[in-house]
């Protein structure tokens, strides 16, 4: 079924009765050329692009749960490429330029809203460093705007300019920025992927890997054993759950991240705005919801759920910049498991087993990336080399030192 203003009209005047199922909900076939573990974005991008851009037939991602249910469902929607390092830059960039073309790609709306984001600057210190990052930007094909104190009060003039604690100097804005609505990304990949033959298949648990000889000859699952060519692992937060039964000890951590969202209020905030003195990221939702975070609770967990001091540093910080916000009223929060690298970056490579493929490492930035993630994990699923994009994203970076780690922060998975 294919979307069009005439079908929404008809549906509309005939109660909405003839919309089908978006995708099947088919019984695992006894071996696929490639299986994909984990039905998030990254997993069902990877399954859509291989279909798609490299021609595979005989593909299933296995979920344990449902599709859309873990962090692509759970994120606070923002997408951009401000990056500085090389490793990174033309990665998010590529992603970003995927992103502009997906909604006629897969004919689905995913509601891409390129509000632009601005990054704030508090000291002449951040100025030089955001300089810095505007000109890699500019320089690997981004956009990138400087702002001055004033051309932010014009912008943005709510926010705490006269009385603060941390006055605001100025700002990085990336007009080209914006916000997905997160889930429709996920239905919009999934049924791409299944009018292309893709199974998808839910409520089905990866419990181990069939390795033989040091070579995956598929996966056990909670529906039995299931046969493949290529196993792809990509199912973040629980990367190093699921690799443990490879054997595999990753240079990750899982760490919650908590998200809020306020009740319905009247337009006020133009795109997404990033607080530079603190951690703290507001957008403003379609629906009138003033969609925040910031910083991860701090310590390794899998459970998809947060705790208080970390809820009241990250209102607190809302305040710092735009006090206005403790006059709303908070609807909801919720966490979820951030797949924390030691530098701060993902991994999309080969591992050490013959046919066993991983994807992770997304940090809290991985639905930025989703469909460059897919494109790339499609590349190199399908031709055993690296896309040009993401080179860099190799296991043995750890083991040559040749990190990238965005904030210097070296090997703290909780700092990144
Ligand atoms: C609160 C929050 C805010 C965020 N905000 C942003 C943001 O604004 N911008 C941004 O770019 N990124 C953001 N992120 C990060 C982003 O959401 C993630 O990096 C990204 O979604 C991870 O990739 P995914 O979508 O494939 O993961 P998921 O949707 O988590 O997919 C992984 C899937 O694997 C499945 N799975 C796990 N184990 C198994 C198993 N054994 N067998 C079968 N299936 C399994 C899970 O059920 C899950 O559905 C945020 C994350 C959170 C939690």
């Amino acid at each position: 079924m294919r979307f069009s203003g005439l079908k929404v009209i008809k549906e509309a005047l005939t109660g909405h009765k003839g919309w089908g199922p978006q995708w099947r909900n088919p019984e695992p076939k006894p071996h696929y050329d490639i299986i994909i573990i984990g039905g998030g974005g990254h997993g069902l991008a990877t399954a859509y692009y291989l279909a798609k851009e490299f021609g595979q037939k005989n593909i299933a991602v296995i979920e344990k749960g449902w599709i859309g249910g873990g962090n692509v469902g759970r994120n606070t929607t923002i997408i951009r490429s401000n990056y500085l390092l090389d490793g990174n830059e033309p990665f998010y960039e590529f992603s970003l330029k995927l992103w502009e073309g997906l909604e006629q790609d897969f004919n689905y709306n995913a509601m891409v809203s390129q509000r632009g984001i601005l990054n704030l600057i508090h000291s002449d210190a951040q100025r030089d460093a955001f300089t810095r990052r505007g000109n890699a930007m500019i320089l690997n094909g981004a956009d990138a705007v400087l702002l001055n104190a004033e051309e932010v009060r014009a912008e943005v003039p709510f926010l705490n300019f006269d009385d603060a604690r941390f006055p605001i100097k100025g700002g990085l804005a990336q007009r080209r920025g914006g916000t997905v609505r997160h889930d429709a990304v996920a239905w919009g990949y999934a049924r791409g992927a299944d009018q292309r033959g893709v199974d998808i298949i839910q409520n089905c648990e990866v419990t181990g890997f069939r390795i033989e000889s040091g070579v995956c000859k598929g996966i056990e699952t909670s529906r039995g054993f299931i046969g493949a060519n290529k196993v792809a692992s990509a199912v973040a937060g629980s990367s190093s759950r699921l690799m443990s039964k490879a054997d595999m000890r990753l240079p990750m951590e899982s760490h919650v991240l908590q998200a809020f969202v306020t009740e319905g209020l009247k337009p006020v905030i133009p795109g997404v705005i990033t607080f530079g003195a603190g951690h703290f990221y507001v957008s403003q939702s379609d629906k009138g919801g003033l969609v925040f975070g910031g910083d991860i609770d701090g310590y390794n967990s899998y459970a998809q759920r947060g705790n208080l001091p970390t809820v009241e540093d990250v209102c607190e910080s809302g305040m710092a910049i735009m006090p206005m916000i403790g006059r709303s009223r908070l609807l909801r929060s919720w966490g979820g498991i951030m797949d924390m690298s030691m530098d701060g970056s993902p991994i999309i490579d080969k591992t050490h087993i013959d046919g066993l493929y991983f994807n992770g490492g997304w940090c809290y930035g991985g639905f930025k990336a989703t469909p460059a993630s897919g494109w790339c994990y499609a590349h190199l699923l399908a031709t055993d080399t690296p896309h040009e994009t993401a080179k860099a994203y190799r296991f043995d970076r750890f083991e040559h030192g040749y990190m990238i780690d965005e904030k210097g922060m070296g090997a703290q998975p909780n700092l990144h």
